[in-house]
C-alpha cells in the first residue's frame, strides 16, 4: 500500500526565510537562475516589515517589490514570515512545537499578534500580494498565533512536525523538519533555507540536492493539497513525532 502511494506523496518544497528588501542578493540570483533552469517553484517567505538589524546588514535592493511580483508571474509562491523579524525572550520549549529559542509571536496577547499579521497583510494588500502561507521566525508559535492567523484568513503553515501535511483545528500544515537539505525516502517535506548565511560551499551543496531530486521538487499548492488526515497518516506522524523531534535536535547541533 505504501509502494502505491510512493510516487504521489513523496515530495519537497523548497522554502526560502528571510526574503526582504536587505538579504543576500548575489546567492539568491544564483539560486533563482538554478530553479528557473529545473522550472522549480519555491515559496518565499517574505518578511513585510523588517526590522531586524542582523538582516539589514545586508545589502538592500530598492526595486524589492517588482522583484516579489516578478516572482509572483513566474509562479512562484509569496508567503508571509512574521512581520518585523524582531525577537523578545525565549519560549522556554513552551512554544506550540517545543522549538525553544527566541520568537516574534510567542507569548503576545491575541490582540497583540493579531495586529502584528494585519499590519503585516495591509503591506502585502497594498501591492495586490494575497497571503495564504505563514510561517513564524524561528518555527516558534502559540495557541493565539493560530487563533490571529485563522481570523486572518490565513489557513496554511510551513511548519511542524510529520511526514506528511495535516490538518490541525481548520489549518493545514506542510511538516518541516531538516535544518540541512534532507530527502526522505516517503512523505512531504519543506526544506528552509537561508541564503544570507551561505557561502559558496552551501550553493554548491544545494545545487547537487537539486540536480539529484529536481523532479521531487513541488511547489505550495501541490504540497498542500496532499493533506491527509487518514488514520495511516495520523497514526505515522504521531509515532514519529518524538524521533523527529530528536533527530532536529541532532540536525541542529
Ligand atoms: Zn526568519
Amino acid at each position: 500500500m505504501i509502494t502505491n502511494n510512493t510516487n504521489t506523496n513523496t515530495g519537497i518544497l523548497i522554502r526560502f526565510d528571510d526574503i526582504a528588501p536587505n538579504m543576500n542578493w548575489e546567492m539568491m540570483d544564483k539560486c533563482q537562475d538554478l530553479l528557473n533552469h529545473y522550472n522549480l517553484k519555491p515559496v518565499m517567505g517574505v518578511i513585510p516589515n523588517n526590522q531586524d538589524n542582523e538582516l539589514l546588514k545586508y545589502p538592500k535592493r530598492e526595486n524589492f517589490w517588482t522583484i516579489v511580483d516578478n516572482w509572483r508571474s513566474n509562479d512562484w509562491s509569496i508567503a508571509m514570515h512574521g512581520y518585523n523579524h524582531l525577537y523578545d525572550g525565549d519560549t522556554n520549549k513552551k512554544d506550540f512545537f517545543n522549538h525553544g529559542g527566541k520568537s516574534e509571536f510567542f507569548g503576545h496577547s491575541y490582540e497583540n499578534q493579531l495586529l502584528k499579521i494585519k499590519k503585516g497583510l495591509d503591506i502585502f494588500k497594498k501591492r495586490n500580494i494575497k497571503i495564504e502561507i505563514f510561517f513564524a521566525p524561528n518555527h516558534t508559535y502559540d495557541e493565539n498565533t493560530f487563533r490571529a492567523l485563522k481570523d486572518s484568513g490565513i489557513l496554511k503553515i510551513i511548519d511542524g512536525y510529520g511526514i506528511m501535511p495535516y490538518t490541525m483545528d481548520n489549518i493545514k500544515f506542510v511538516p518541516q523538519l531538516f535544518y540541512k537539505l534532507f530527502m526522505l525516502p516517503f512523505g512531504i517535506q519543506s526544506t528552509q533555507i537561508h541564503i544570507n548565511y551561505w557561502n559558496e560551499k552551501n550553493f554548491l551543496d544545494f545545487k547537487k540536492f537539486i540536480e539529484k531530486n529536481y523532479s521531487k521538487v513541488i511547489d505550495a499548492n501541490t504540497a498542500f493539497s496532499k493533506n491527509s488526515n487518514s488514520n495511516f497518516n495520523k497514526f505515522i506522524n504521531y509515532s514519529l513525532k518524538t524521533a523527529l523531534k530528536l533527530k532536529r535536535i541532532l540536525f541542529k547541533s
